[in-house]
């Protein structure tokens, strides 16, 4: 068996040393044509901010230990430019010297990842305008803000974006983050952004949601961009991050099938429409998880995974991909935003059902120091409660919420399992009643009808009597437009002051009260919502 890879990256050299794993005699060709393989691209960021010192500890693998312990032919330095699948041959050039030649397969692997979008405005080229994709990306960048570059606008405000934002703002740079969406970090909820965003304004970053770099253009010794707003950034340095296209040449170029967002097709052992072929990373159309629609995710998870699937499936071995469903994690300033599954957006647009709620849990118990709030949005089945997506925000314990609410889809549980889950607690760590448990509550209680929930963006429609059960105290300090304060504890006292022909909405500032209220009300034979989260989720929809 020869094993050819095209691609020595995260995907590319996961499925090179699986290989060699599974087969001593296999010969095993790793093509890149960068001059490094097994990179942590994701590190790249943290090395511009100085948080990684040492840039060797960017370089996973290097292409001798790969040759070493594996006995992986690496070939940097080295494109491969096309693909004969008649004759199962791929040509190669050598950069260094220019030469071209040939190199017989067996099996191919195209794990060749993606590439980051270069819009068409004018002055993309200039040389203070960068994009981040590999370490010759990052030296160029590193090398601007060691020479003192004071300002810097980045454009996009993704996972890459706001990485960068907050490495450079560590260095010392003053930023203007520019993003067309109304969001920050688009694949999640806007309302979960909330506040991430404002840690970011209040980190001193210039955030300018709703606008477009439309132009970059060369001073002397420094940029302007100009934003579709007719603002003028004067900046030292230029990062666009608008998002990544998977890398398809070679294989649209082979006649291999790819998705109308350009990624390479593939079945669920990461076969191409050509099965002498496999590709893995950015650079596929894969499914998601749970529902199997057609997605594209660029992740290093996944790529790292195809790349042993595609090899364990090439091997004799039987193996599916589940699919991709999205776990991701992005941190800056001590705080941590994540999702998994399926969103609220992306259910929108696939169609299916859904119900969401709101918890704000402190993420350890309240009487032991240092607690602080989590913010988890829950979207599940409203038939049968199935998990189908999570998103958390908060300064501590973000990622272990996740990671369980992500296990928790993996294995298709309900909001019914997430009541009974029994997860690790001592003072320090968490609670009694774990923040993924009370999620577990507050949703299975939706779904078992002892509580009505409304979201934020359904309050105008419903046209409710709007009632703060908050004290007098919160109540003044501010509330939603509208709102009637009848406290909670005296609630039983004001029931004849309650209209029985009109649905009542209420709210406190995290939902416990604003559902012990929905609870009397229900019981005395009102039609009664409580708002998902209460003030605090009201806040994060409707920042002021
Ligand atoms: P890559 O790792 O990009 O590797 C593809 C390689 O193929 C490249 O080195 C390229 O040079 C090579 N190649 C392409 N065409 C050819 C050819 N014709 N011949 C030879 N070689 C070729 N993901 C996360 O999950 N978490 C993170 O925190 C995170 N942070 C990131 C930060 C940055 C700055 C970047 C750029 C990415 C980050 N990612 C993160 C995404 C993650 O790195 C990718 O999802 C992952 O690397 C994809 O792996 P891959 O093997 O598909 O592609």
């Amino acid at each position: 068996m020869k094993l050819v890879i095209v691609g020595g990256v995260a995907g590319g050299a996961s499925a090179a040393t699986r290989a060699r794993r599974l087969s001593e005699t296999a010969e095993i060709v790793m093509f890149e044509r960068g001059p490094d393989v097994s990179f942590a691209n994701c590190g790249l960021p943290y090395y511009i901010g100085g948080i990684i010192a040492d840039r060797e500890k960017l370089l996973v693998a290097k292409p001798q230990l790969l040759r070493d312990r594996f006995g992986i032919d690496v070939r940097t330095l080295s494109e491969v430019r096309s693909i004969d699948r008649e004759r199962k041959v791929v040509r190669v050039e050598d950069l260094d010297s220019g030469r071209t030649y040939e190199e017989s397969y067996d099996r191919l692997i195209l794990a060749t990842g993606a590439a980051p979008i270069r819009p068409p405005i004018p002055g993309l080229d200039l040389p203070g305008v960068h994009t981040l994709r590999n370490l010759a990306d990052t030296d160029r960048i590193k090398e601007i803000v060691d020479r003192g570059a004071r300002r810097a606008v980045v454009v996009g405000a993704g996972f890459i974006g706001i990485e960068v934002v907050e490495n450079l703002v560590h260095r010392g740079v003053a930023v203007t983050l520019v993003e067309l969406s109304d969001q920050i970090l688009p694949p999640f909820d806007r309302e979960m952004t909330t506040p991430f965003e404002q840690l970011l304004r209040a980190k001193g970053v210039d955030v300018r949601l709703g606008d477009a770099a439309e132009a970059f253009e060369q001073e002397s010794d420094h940029l302007k961009v100009k934003l579709r707003s007719g603002i003028v950034v004067e900046t030292d340095l230029v990062l666009v991050g608008i998002g990544v296209r998977p890398e398809n040449i070679l294989a649209t170029a082979a006649g291999l099938e790819t998705g109308p967002r350009g990624g390479i097709r593939v079945d669920r052992a990461m076969r191409t429409s050509d099965p002498a072929i496999s590709a893995v990373g950015d650079a596929v159309e894969t499914v998601d998880f749970p529902f199997g629609a057609p997605t594209q995710i660029p992740l290093a998870g996944p790529a790292n995974r195809q790349g042993r699937l595609a090899v364990d499936h090439i091997f004799g071995r039987e193996v599916a991909y589940r699919g991709t469903q999205g776990t991701a994690i992005v941190g800056a300033f001590g705080a941590a935003l994540a999702a998994t599954g399926m969103n609220a957006k992306s259910l929108d647009r696939a169609g299916r059902p859904y119900q969401a709620i709101y918890v704000h849990p402190n993420d350890h118990a309240g009487y032991y120091p240092g607690a602080s709030r989590l913010s988890i949005k829950l979207l599940f089945d409203p038939a049968d409660g199935k998990v189908l997506g999570a998103q958390v925000v908060g300064s501590a314990g973000v990622d272990n919420r996740i990671n369980v609410l992500a296990i928790a889809i993996q294995a298709g549980m309900t909001v019914f399992d997430l009541e009974q889950v029994e997860l690790a607690y001592a003072p320090q760590f968490g609670s009694a009643k774990d923040a993924v448990n009370m999620a577990g509550f507050v949703a299975a209680g939706v779904v078992r009808g002892d509580s009505r929930v409304v979201l934020p963006d359904q309050l105008e429609a419903i046209d409710a009597m709007l009632i703060d059960v908050r004290s007098p105290a919160e109540f003044a300090r501010g509330t939603i437009p509208g709102a009637t304060n009848i406290p909670v504890d005296v609630l039983r006292n004001r029931l004849g002051d309650l209209p029985r022909d009109r649905r009542l909405v209420v709210f406190c500032q995290v939902g416990q009260r604003g559902y012990v209220a929905t609870r009397i009300l229900m019981q005395h034979g009102f039609d009664v919502r409580n708002l998902s989260g209460g003030f605090t989720t009201y806040q994060m929809a409707r920042p002021t």
